[in-house]
Parts: C-alpha cells; structure tokens; sequence
C-alpha cells in the first residue's frame, strides 16, 4: 500500500459561478500530513529504503519536510530534516510531532541546505522538495485517480512553487493520453517564478520571494517543469497575496478546510471567475493543501494584505 492515499474529488457550489465552468475538487488537503507532497515523497521515501538507504535527510521546513517526516516514521527509518531560522515554530513542531530529527541552521533556506548536504553519509538519501523523477512519479497518482473515477477534466489548475507538482500531473495526464487537457499554473505575485519563466522564454531566477505563499517560494522552477510548459499546453496565471489569502478564508467557511495560501493561489483563480478559466465547462482545481499557518496566522496576513492595498 503507498503512503499516500486517495483523495476525494467533489464538485464546488461554492467555487462555481453562473455562466463559468463547473469547478470540480481534488482534495489533497486530506492526505495524511496535509498536503500532496505525501505522493511524490512517500514514493521516493519507499523506493530509497527499498535500495538499502538507511537515513531520510531534507532540509524543507515546509510541507516537504513535513512529508518527509511521516514517511520516514511510518517506514520506520530516521529522519533528519535541516531547516533556517525563518521556519516557523508551528512547522518545526510539526517534524518534530513525527519523530524527525530536526536542526535548525542558518538564516536562510541555502545555509539549512549546505548543512544538509554535509550531513550526507553513503548510507542516507536526500530528498528533494521538487525537482526529482520519483516525486513526479509519484505526484502524477493524482490523474490515475481522475482516471479511475472517469473524470476527464477539460482543464486543471494548480499551484505552482518548483514545479514538481505541475511536473507530475502533466507526466499524469500524458500518461493516460490526456495530452490536449491544459494546465492552468497559479503562483502569487512575489513567488512567480514560472509566469517570469514562460514570459521570457528562459528560466528566470528571482532574486527574493516577496509573497506570504512560502511553499509557492521557490525562486526558480525546475527544469522538467520548465520544459514540459514547451510541450504541453501551459498557462499561467498569477495572483495577489491578497486574493490568495481571501480564497483560504472563505474555502474554510464553504468547504470546512484550513489550507495555505499556496493551495489559495490556486482556488482564488475560481473564487475570482479569473478570465484564465472562461471557455471550459468543467475545470479541476487541485486543492493541494499546506498545514504550515495556523488560522491566526492566515487572519494576520489577510489584514495587512487588506491595509497595504487601501
Ligand atoms: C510544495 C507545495 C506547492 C508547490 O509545489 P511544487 O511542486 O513546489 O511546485 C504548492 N502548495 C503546497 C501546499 C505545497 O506544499
């Protein structure tokens, strides 16, 4: 049995408008520990260990390590994540909630990493956040289950940070010969670096993440992400930190689920009626999830979001 499981697909009343698609849910918020991350990585985690390593190394302070975490605890095999300073106390608690070990080292995420990486012994696998075959592998389960339910959806949205997870679901849907099915990639404005990727036909690398998405905060994609854009019908479409924020709020009032920003980016696109989304009768929006903020946290951004636009 994999790690992760299947999730519920539902239609939203509350995301559909009139005239607009029907906006349908993939509910990756339920997975075990809270995101879709648990696809690709318990994946990865249960091939590495079936290879003979010995040792779970990450240093995501995210939902990544967070996956990480579970995975290792539930293949009874150590775990030790490396994260900076800037990890919140909530998400270091959550690791730590799962038996990791947990170091905290540096004032960024490339100093928690470079520790990290030293830390590596012959025996220990490093996983990666986004950018590995075994995550996408992993990631793309998630159209094996559209498939099984006969869901052919006309377009799918998504939330876009590395890309890992719009490089799984498009390896999905090539899969299952779904390759004239585009995908809609949302990122918030300050974490968007696909939408500067594909405008400048380059991958762009951002100097710094300006937006409260941190899980949407890598500041370049990978490249399988980048290319499979040139291959496969890729659109982009980006949002405010607000609108983001303003998704996650109401989608616990219509749909009882507390998820990040980065997993708003995305459902804001239908909230919105976004132009990206007019011309499809039925649209899959992946509600990927994120357990890092706590609803006080969501409240607190949402205010300033709101003075800093008045
Ligand atoms: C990691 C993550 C993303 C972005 O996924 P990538 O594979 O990095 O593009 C989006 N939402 C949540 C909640 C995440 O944890």
């Amino acid at each position: 049995m994999p790690l992760h499981t299947f999730t519920p697909l539902i239609p939203s009343h509350a995301l559909s408008h009139a005239g607009g698609p029907e906006i349908w849910l993939k509910l990756d918020a339920l997975q075990p520990c809270g995101s879709f991350k648990l696809r690709g990585i318990g994946h990865a985690c249960e091939t590495l260990a079936r290879q003979g390593k010995k040792r779970f190394v990450a240093s995501s302070g995210g939902n990544a390590g967070i996956a990480v975490a579970y995975a290792g605890r539930q293949l009874s095999m150590p775990v030790t994540v490396v994260v900076p300073q800037t990890t919140t106390e909530h998400a270091r608690a959550l690791i730590r909630a799962q038996g990791a070990e947990l170091i905290v080292h540096g004032a960024v995420w490339d100093e928690a990493n470079a520790l990290a990486q030293s830390l590596l012994g012959a025996e220990d696998a490093f996983v990666h956040p986004f950018d590995d075959p075994l995550l996408w592998t992993g990631h793309s389960t998630l159209v094996d289950e559209l498939a099984a339910a006969d869901f052919k959806p006309d377009a799918v949205v998504l939330a876009v940070g590395g890309g890992g997870l719009l490089a799984g679901v498009v390896q999905g849907l090539e899969r299952h010969g779904w390759t004239d099915v585009p995908v809609i990639a949302a990122e918030t404005a300050g974490a968007d670096s696909l939408a500067q990727s594909l405008a400048q036909g380059r991958r762009v690398l951002l100097d710094r993440i300006t937006s409260v998405a941190t899980s949407l905060g890598a500041r370049q994609v990978c490249q399988r992400a980048f290319d499979l854009a040139q291959v496969h019908p890729v659109r982009s479409a980006v949002v405010t930190d607000a609108q983001a924020l303003d998704a996650c709020l109401r989608f616990i009032d219509d749909h009882r689920l507390h998820v990040e920003p980065a997993c708003g980016a995305a459902l804001a696109l239908a909230y919105a009626g976004a132009p990206a989304l007019q011309g499809f009768k039925r649209v899959l929006v992946v509600a990927c999830g994120g357990t890092t903020n706590t609803l006080e946290q969501l409240r607190t951004w949402h205010a300033a979001a709101l003075r800093a636009q008045a």
